[in-house]
C-alpha cells in the first residue's frame, strides 16, 4: 500500500515528465489536489508533504474542513471545482481563493457582489460544457465568447481562464483542444483540465491547472 503523500510525489513527477515530453515550460502546470469526500485527517499528510493547492466541489463540505487546516498550514490555495448556487456565493467567496465553475450570469453577478462586500477579488474560470451534455454544467461552446465578454465587461469579474470536464466515455483530447482554442480566441491563458485518468494528456494540450483526486487520495467512498 502506498500512502497519499507517496502518490502525490508520483503525480508531481508524472506532471514534470509530461511538461518535458510535450515541450511545456517546467512548472507551467499547477497541480490541484482534489480532496472532496476526504476528511481533514486524510488531507493533513498531503499538506505535510508540501502540497498547498487543493480543490473541493462542495461549499458546505469545504467550510467544515478547511478553516481548521488553514490554522495549521499557511499559504493554502483552495479552488472551488463544483457547481455553485447563487445563494451560496457568500460562503464560497469567504471559503475559496479561486472559482472554476462560473457558468451563468446569475452566478457571475452574485459572486461579484460578494467579492465587493468582502473585499476579496477571486480569479475565476468559466466552465465550458465541451461535450454539450444536457446533464452537465457549463456554457455551450458557441456561447462562451459572449459570456466571457459579459463577465468581464458588464459584471467586472476577473476571468482568468476556462475549465472543462470531458464526457467520461469519450477520448478527452478533442475536448482539451476545443477548450484551448476557445480560450486562445478570448485572450484567456489559463486552462483547468485533466483529472486522474487523463492529466498527462491534458498537459500535452496546454493545461495550466490539472485537478487530480483519486490518483492521490485513493478511491472515494460516497456512502
Ligand atoms: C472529483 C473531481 C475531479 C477529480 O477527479 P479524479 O478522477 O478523482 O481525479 C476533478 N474535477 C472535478 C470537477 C471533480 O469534481
Amino acid at each position: 500500500m502506498t500512502t497519499a503523500a507517496e502518490r502525490l510525489e508520483e503525480v508531481k513527477a508524472d506532471i514534470r515528465k509530461a511538461e518535458a515530453g510535450y515541450g511545456r515550460k517546467e512548472g507551467a502546470v499547477t497541480l490541484i489536489a482534489v480532496s472532496k469526500t476526504f476528511e481533514a485527517e486524510d488531507i493533513r499528510p498531503v499538506l505535510e508533504a508540501g502540497q498547498r493547492v487543493f480543490g473541493e466541489n462542495r461549499v458546505q463540505e469545504a467550510m467544515k474542513k478547511w478553516p481548521g487546516l488553514r490554522e495549521d498550514f499557511r499559504n493554502i490555495e483552495l479552488h472551488l471545482i463544483g457547481p455553485l448556487q447563487s445563494n451560496k456565493a457568500k460562503e464560497a467567496v469567504a471559503t475559496f481563493d479561486v472559482i472554476h465553475t462560473v457558468d451563468r450570469p446569475k452566478i457571475a453577478k452574485a459572486l461579484k457582489e460578494e467579492m465587493e462586500k468582502q473585499g476579496r477579488e477571486l480569479p475565476c474560470f468559466i466552465q465550458v460544457n465541451t461535450g454539450e451534455e444536457p446533464q452537465k454544467a457549463g456554457i455551450a461552446p458557441a456561447q462562451v465568447d459572449a459570456f466571457v465578454r459579459e463577465c468581464r465587461e458588464e459584471v467586472g469579474l476577473n476571468v482568468i481562464g476556462l475549465m472543462c470536464i470531458p464526457p467520461f466515455d469519450e477520448a478527452p483530447g478533442e475536448h482539451f483542444a476545443l477548450l484551448e482554442k476557445i480560450a486562445a480566441r478570448n485572450g484567456l491563458e489559463q486552462l483547468s483540465m485533466g483529472m486522474s485518468s487523463d492529466y498527462e494528456t491534458a498537459v500535452g494540450f496546454g493545461a495550466t491547472h490539472v485537478r487530480v483526486g483519486s490518483a492521490i487520495f485513493g478511491s472515494r467512498d460516497y456512502t
